[in-house]
């Protein structure tokens, strides 16, 4: 990430030489009661308010003002279209073509539209695979699709459990299991980065072994959306869904994103739950009966979005757009998580264990195992010192330095408060 021969090796030589240093000014940081910056780890969950998106909302305020109906067609950004003015920029970072991308609905909304077109069992091949500690929203997305086609989740829904002992899956384990139930695997459903370990999933590999068994595949990346450098395209799963208010910091319960390989993208005739903005735009407001889908992911849409919330994902885009999209923040991540991992090792080792596998994602899980005080308060004391991160039972605290607007001199006072806090 540096031009700089020599690697730097303290936290403020690493920030001096971040060439993405300067978009944190592009950010609100949220404030401790002493006026002074919160130290913000938790863009995994509500990633922050971009200071351009105040703007772009009060364009699409004043343009209703103004215009009323008609700024539908009029306006720099009539709201007919709108959803397409995020398409590229969403669709860059994470490596898929425009045709297969749309923003829409929300993510649990999506996985089930997704499910509908995607999961269509038959006597034989019935089953979803999902991991044991999938997200629950999804658990019960996935059950309720089985029980709604008449099956048994006891019969058709098989859960990966990562070995005894272990806390995350291993890919080989996932992989055995596909090879395995193949015969009667209809959908797996994976995450790109688990949300509680923070474990990044081999998006291409799984891919690669449920396409060869004939399964068909999709994924969540709600934690990996803005996180990961991915390449949808290229790795071919079937679908996937994101929402964009964590590390796309589009605003609380802002609306998601949804992928379509093209191949299916293109395939009007694939079955699907329909609504008329999915439908052909030339012929759309002749108001006919007859549903023609849009042969691309927008086909899957159902209703004209919300405009207010669409104008704030712009805001947060542009400012990925302009720091250069998932490369340099992915460069960033590996040296802020290496640095993180580097300092907890040599002054917390007894005392926090991290959960997350080495790998490209930004949060670390840390397992509080000092025996003196619980993971509950070393929590509290975070949170009463500025330390924004948050909490997973039974013993768990999720950090994430987020690349956009985190830096390293924030890691290392995290450590530095961590030992205070530990005595
Ligand atoms: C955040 C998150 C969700 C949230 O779903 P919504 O439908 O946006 O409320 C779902 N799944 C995973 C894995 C998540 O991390």
């Amino acid at each position: 990430m540096t031009n700089s021969t020599q690697a730097p090796t303290t936290a403020a030589e690493w920030d001096a030489l971040d060439p993405l240093a300067k978009f944190r000014s592009e950010f609100h940081i949220p404030l401790q009661d002493d006026g002074s910056p919160q130290v913000y780890f938790v863009g995994n969950s509500l990633g922050l308010q971009p200071v351009k998106t105040a703007e772009l909302l009060n364009e699409e305020l004043e343009n209703w003002r103004r215009l009323g109906v008609r700024g539908h067609f009029t306006g720099r950004f009539p709201w007919m279209p709108y959803h397409e003015f995020l398409t590229s920029a969403m669709a860059f970072l994470v490596g898929a073509r425009d045709e297969e991308v749309v923003m829409m609905n929300s993510l649990t909304a999506n996985l089930h539209l997704m499910m509908a077109t995607f999961y269509r069992p038959d006597d034989r091949k019935r089953k979803i695979l999902i991991e044991s500690h999938a997200f629950p929203s999804d658990h019960y997305a996935v059950e309720s699709q089985i029980r709604w086609h008449g099956l048994d989740p006891r019969d058709a829904l098989i859960v990966v459990e990562p070995e005894y002992g272990q806390t995350t899956l291993e890919m080989d384990q996932v992989v055995k299991v596909i090879r395995r139930e193949a015969n009667e695997l209809a959908l797996v459903l994976l995450p790109g980065v688990q949300y509680y370990t923070g474990q990044v999933f081999d998006i291409e590999r799984l891919t690669d072994e449920a396409h060869h068994h004939g399964v068909t595949i999709g994924f969540d990346l709600a934690h990996a959306a803005g996180n990961l450098r991915m390449h949808l395209h290229q790795w071919r799963p079937d679908f996937a869904v994101w929402c964009s208010y964590k590390y796309l910091n589009g605003g609380p319960g802002s609306v998601g994103g949804c992928f379509v390989h093209k191949r299916h993208a293109a395939n009007t005739n694939l079955p699907r739950l329909a609504g008329w903005w999915g439908h052909d735009k030339q012929s759309r407001f002749r108001m006919e009966t007859v549903f023609e889908p849009i042969p691309t992911a927008e086909g899957w849409q159902l209703s004209n979005p919300p405009i207010l919330s669409l104008a704030a994902i712009r805001a947060s885009l542009d400012v990925f757009r302009r720091a250069g999209g998932m490369e340099p923040l992915a460069d960033k991540t590996r040296a802020m998580t290496s640095f993180f991992r580097k300092l907890l090792r040599e002054r917390l080792s007894g005392r926090i264990e991290i959960i997350t596998p080495e790998g490209p994602g930004c949060q670390l899980s840390l397992r509080v195992i000092d025996p003196k005080i619980s993971g509950r308060q070393v929590k509290e004391q975070l949170d009463l010192s500025g330390f924004a991160t948050d909490w997973r039972e039974p013993n768990v605290i999720r950090a994430a330095p987020v690349p956009l607007y985190n830096q390293f001199q924030e890691i290392e006072r995290f450590v530095n408060r961590l030992v205070e806090i530990f005595g």
